[in-house]
């Protein structure tokens, strides 16, 4: 993955003619921890598990990037992850770096007291080298409100309970400093994207067929803002497959059954019908695997599970006219090249998944202020944010006519070799305006 990461930024700043010392510089992390963390286990045996905090770069402010619990977590997909933040946060032009941190193990298979000593040896483990002024962990696969509360105490049970330090992580409880508007954040920037995107295309999104591979926080709640605005979600998955119905799923009713259940109720689809349709349509809800799912013809596909899910093996098959990527790194550099020849738009994950790191911009604007803001007031900014964003990503991508993951690249990478000019990081070129730092 990490290879993928790099691959795209030489790629795209070899074709802009980018400083090429701040292309180096942002060819690997500043920093990587690893740790091994031993957890006492309910039946009083002791079980080793690996964690990494990446520090990738933090010219344009402290780092920041979630933290994973997954068994398939290793350093180069956590260096990778960390490369997109850095050039997520620039896209989006928040005071942040990149930063990521993971993991190694199923939280599935965890007791809570056992996820709550882990979560508490993490931040004791990483604690030197994080806080609200160096680097901000956040949620990301299988993490929540609950690890960030456990995180955030751990961290001031050490630290000092100065109210400012809650600020040391976003996507908290809103009992202890969390923000409104964090959780569904993601995808509700998604879902701003999309729309912007559509607009732009003069098409109108009522109507539209979606496909959601992934229904945890980002896909879930993407999916019920997208069908609270006209689309419709003709199906979705999760790690153990997925439901499809030609005309629609009621996504208000499977996400009662998620939450009740924990995963997507097996067996048992629920669709949108409408009166006339309700009695003959029941059997053509189906079963469908996660491939499935993506080789489905729908308007917009949105991936918003794991990395990697979109290859060469697979992207002839896609029959999506738009792809939303959410979840980051969906696509691998091979497939993204065949899915631009075959002309369909990625909007990729730099910017469409950048609402969640832009709501946790506000809630530690929020912390450190100590002054708390409506529901309404963070959407709307949210949603200004990520409008002018795009706006700006389209306008790159005409004036370079690329893709629209190379213009967003163009803008961070114009951005980050700016900031490492100014900061005397880099000289400017000799061919530069002798003297006068420009980034170009
Ligand atoms: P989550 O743990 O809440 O949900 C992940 C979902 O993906 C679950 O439904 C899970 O069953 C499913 N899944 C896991 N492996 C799968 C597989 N092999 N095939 C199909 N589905 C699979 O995680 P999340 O926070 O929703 O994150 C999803 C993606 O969005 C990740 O790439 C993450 O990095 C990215 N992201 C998350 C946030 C955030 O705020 N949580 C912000 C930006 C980007």
């Amino acid at each position: 993955m990490f290879d993928n990461f790099t691959k795209t930024l030489t790629d795209v700043a070899g074709r802009m003619n980018a400083h090429a010392d701040a292309v180096l510089v942002l060819s690997s992390p500043q920093r990587v921890l690893e740790v091994d963390l031993p957890v006492e286990m309910d039946d009083g045996s002791v079980q080793i598990f690996h964690g990494y905090r990446v520090q990738y770069n933090n010219v344009r402010g402290p780092y920041k990037g979630g933290i994973r619990f997954h068994p398939s977590v290793n350093l180069d997909e956590i260096k990778a992850l960390a490369g997109w933040m850095t050039i997520k946060t620039a896209v989006v032009n928040i005071p942040f770096g990149g930063a990521k941190g993971g993991i190694t193990v199923t939280p599935q298979e965890l007791s809570d007291e056992e996820l709550q000593r882990l979560s508490r040896l993490f931040v004791q483990s990483v604690s030197p080298m994080i806080g609200p002024h160096t680097d901000i962990p956040a949620p990301d696969i299988n993490t929540n409100e609950q690890i960030m509360a456990w995180f955030t105490d751990e961290y001031m049970r050490l630290n000092g309970r100065e109210m400012q330090a809650q600020a040391a992580f976003t996507g908290k409880p809103l009992s202890i400093g969390g923000s409104h508007g964090r959780e569904a954040a993601t995808g509700f920037g998604g879902l701003v994207v999309l729309l912007e995107y559509l607009k732009h295309k003069n098409k109108n999104p009522k109507g539209m067929t979606i496909a959601i591979q992934g229904f945890g926080n980002v896909g879930s709640h993407f999916a019920r803002l997208a069908d609270e605005a006209g689309f419709i979600i003709v199906a979705v998955s999760d790690s153990h497959g997925g439901v499809y119905h030609p005309k629609g799923l009621d996504i208000s009713q499977i996400i009662q059954a998620v939450n009740m259940g924990g995963r997507l109720p097996k067996n048992v689809c629920y669709p949108k019908l409408s009166v006339e349709d309700a009695s003959s349509d029941q059997e053509e809800c189906t079963s469908l695997t996660n491939e499935e799912l993506l080789r489905l013809k729908v308007d917009v596909l949105v991936p918003a599970a794991i990395e990697n899910q979109i290859t060469d093996a697979n992207a002839h098959n896609i029959q999506a006219s738009y792809i939303l990527e959410l979840a980051n790194g969906a696509t691998t550099p091979e497939a993204d090249a065949i899915i631009n020849k075959r002309g369909v738009p990625i909007i990729p994950d730099i910017i469409a998944n950048a609402g969640g790191v832009t709501a946790s911009y506000f809630e530690w604007t929020q912390n450190l202020q100590n002054l708390y803001w409506e529901e309404n007031e963070v959407n709307t900014k949210l949603q200004r944010k990520m409008t002018a964003a795009l706006q700006e990503v389209l306008r790159e991508q005409a004036a370079s006519t690329s893709s629209l993951r190379e213009a967003a690249y163009r803008i961070a990478i114009q951005r980050l070799q700016e900031a490492m000019l100014h900061r005397g990081w880099i000289r400017p070129r000799t061919h530069d305006t002798a003297g006068h730092v420009n980034g170009a």
